[in-house]
């Protein structure tokens, strides 16, 4: 069904077993989890999918070896596990991750660890080489016999100034650890998504519809694309609106006070030196303030972050200039020669984490563990609300699966499928060798009388999905986009087509990395607004409207540099 067929349908059938209020990463773990099961399931956001916190994260799939320090080892070892499932379960956009740690001092930070889980220590302190090699040690010791990743390394002054020439010459060691890196994290969201979709028939997820109010057996929908408003009437309903949470509440009715959430910005540069100085990298360090900070090399530009500053709105989370001086100050620390000038940032983002209300005495202190606060039914509602609290991208699957199995017992249902070997989209039967890749693109080549040049480029782009997306653009008129060469016009029609795309920032921000890469043009704009336009039916003035709003959002939020 379309999405004007889903809104009519549930029009004429409101009954629905589960309601998923809000499309981010949990939400829509969720809702791929409950497909699974044979659920019928109907998930709506008041935005695209992955466009609140989901979009916002530093695209690092990680055990969080930092809440060791809090003393969170169940998050710990629960995110390393998923960190080595995404691995595996997504291996077309998660790869390991290098990520070194320059460290300044040695001694530094013994007492640090074990005041802070005692409560005594409640600010940031110093962490020196001898401190951080016992957390690697114990985080490796997570990793154990799965070797999805390799173990870390140590390295002295001398040979981690050979590797990274431009760094501080000042560091004592480097420390190198592994991790997973996501650079399409927003595809991954998309293709959880649509895997839910396929699997289940009965399994339906809006795009800009919104939760707006609540009845006693019913949630009351509004069309953000129409002010159409339309009711349904769950069984149960799974509030994964993220920093939202409260809002989503408050808008049914009901104040909750669930959320404290932290903003954190990032920008995105465009500086090839900085880019060449990570040797591809992710450099985590400790910033003079005690914050924790990252310079990472992705998609040949380099991502600076981030913060973590209490906010009231998540509407309101953008990154500022005050952010950014102290992104260009901070990463002075560690490559003192390189200057990274305003005018290179291509791009910025900013999100909310979805944290618990904490007394915690500095941000870093609060949990980043995951919770589903239960509203039972009572005076307001004949159902009951599970609020999907906190947790990390990278642990979305777990989270996923334990309020799936709450929600099955609700149901009086059962587990029949699991998603722990799951393969997420384009990752189905994925290739891993190099020469098996090689066989695969040249077999599509071949078979699509394509470039093998070409398909290795939707290889990369889509994994295995590329096979679908080939085959449809030979069976047309196709041709490269003059405004991006790279992607090609039926490519756009397919993604349009199948992967619920309304506007040309779900296209650019959510369904590529043409934004984040800062590869946008006016020129660009227009192009786009015309293929999926001609999608979707726009008049010639709704396009120069959709271009209007596209460029208004894409300048004010992500100070995005359109050329
Ligand atoms: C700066 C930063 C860096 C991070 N880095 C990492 C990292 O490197 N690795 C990692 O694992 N985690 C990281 N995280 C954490 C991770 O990004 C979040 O925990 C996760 O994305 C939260 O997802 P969510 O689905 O709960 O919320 P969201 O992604 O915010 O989804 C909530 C959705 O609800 C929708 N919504 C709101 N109101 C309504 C309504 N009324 N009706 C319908 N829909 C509604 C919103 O539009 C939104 O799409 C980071 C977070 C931040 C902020």
């Amino acid at each position: 069904m379309n999405r004007n067929e889903i809104i009519q349908h549930y029009k004429n059938n409101p009954e629905v077993p589960v309601l998923i209020i809000g499309g981010g990463i949990n939400g829509l773990g969720v809702f791929r989890d409950l497909a699974l099961q044979g659920v019928h399931v109907l998930l709506v956001d008041q935005a695209d999918f992955c466009s609140g916190t989901s979009a916002a994260s530093s695209r690092m799939v990680h055990g969080g070896i930092r809440y060791l320090e809090n003393g969170e080892f169940r998050l710990v070892e629960e995110a390393v596990h998923e960190r080595n499932r995404l691995i595996q379960n997504a291996p077309h956009y998660v790869k390991p991750l290098a990520t070194t740690i320059p460290i300044f001092t040695r001694f530094s930070g013994f007492l640090n660890a074990p005041m802070k889980f005692l409560g005594m220590l409640t600010k940031p302190a110093e962490r020196g080489s001898y401190i951080i090699k016992m957390g690697l040690m114990l985080y490796d010791s997570y990793t154990g016999k799965s070797a999805t990743v390799p173990k870390h390394q140590f390295w002295g002054t001398k040979k981690s100034l050979q590797h990274f020439p431009e760094m501080n010459p000042e560091i004592v060691n480097t420390a190198t650890y592994y991790d997973g890196s996501m650079r399409d994290a927003e595809r991954i969201a998309i293709e959880v998504m649509l895997d839910g979709e396929r699997i289940n028939a009965d399994a339906h997820a809006l795009n800009y519809v919104a939760a707006s109010g609540a009845g006693r057996d019913s949630v009351t929908l509004t069309d953000r694309e129409t002010g159409d408003t339309f009711t349904v009437k769950p069984q149960l309903v799974i509030n994964a609106a993220g920093p939202w949470i409260d809002f989503v509440n408050k808008a049914m009715g009901n104040d909750t006070n669930f959320i404290g959430g932290t903003k954190g910005s990032h920008i995105v540069v465009n500086n090839q030196r900085l880019f060449e100085a990570t040797r591809g990298h992710e450099i985590f360090f400790e910033n003079e303030d005690g914050r924790i900070v990252l310079i990472y090399p992705l998609a040949g530009r380099v991502i600076v972050g981030t913060t973590d500053l209490y906010i009231e709105d998540p509407a309101d989370a953008v990154c500022t200039e005050d952010e950014i001086d102290y992104f260009l100050e901070f990463s002075k620390v560690v490559f003192p020669a390189i200057e990274i000038k305003r005018e290179e940032i291509v791009y910025s983002f900013s999100g909310v984490r979805p944290l618990p209300t904490s007394d915690a005495n500095s941000t870093g202190q609060i949990s980043r563990d995951h919770h589903n606060r239960i509203i039972e039914p009572g005076d307001l509602y004949d159902f009951p609300i599970f609020n999907l609290v906190g947790g990390k991208w990278t642990s979305f699957r777990a989270f996923s699966e334990q309020v799936t199995d709450a929600t099955l017992d609700r149901l009086g249902e059962i587990r029949v499928d699991s998603t722990d070997q799951r393969p997420i989209g384009g990752g189905k039967d994925y290739p891993l060798e190099d020469e098996d890749q090689e066989a695969w693109i040249q077999a599509l080549a071949k078979e699509t009388e394509t470039s093998a040049e070409r398909i290795g480029m939707l290889f990369d782009r889509y994994g295995t999905g590329a096979r679908e997306i080939a085959l449809f653009c030979a069976d047309g008129d196709d041709r490269p986009l003059t405004h991006a060469p790279d992607y090609s016009e039926r490519e756009v029609i397919w993604i349009t087509r199948t992967e619920k795309v309304m506007h040309i920032n779900d296209l650019l921000q959510r369904r590529s990395l043409l934004a984040i890469t800062g590869q946008i043009s006016t020129g660009l704009l227009h192009e786009m607004a015309a293929i999926i336009g001609n999608e979707l039916g726009w008049s010639e003035e709704s396009q120069t409207k959709e271009v209007e709003k596209a460029q208004t959002h894409l300048l004010k939020w992500h100070r995005a540099k359109i050329s």
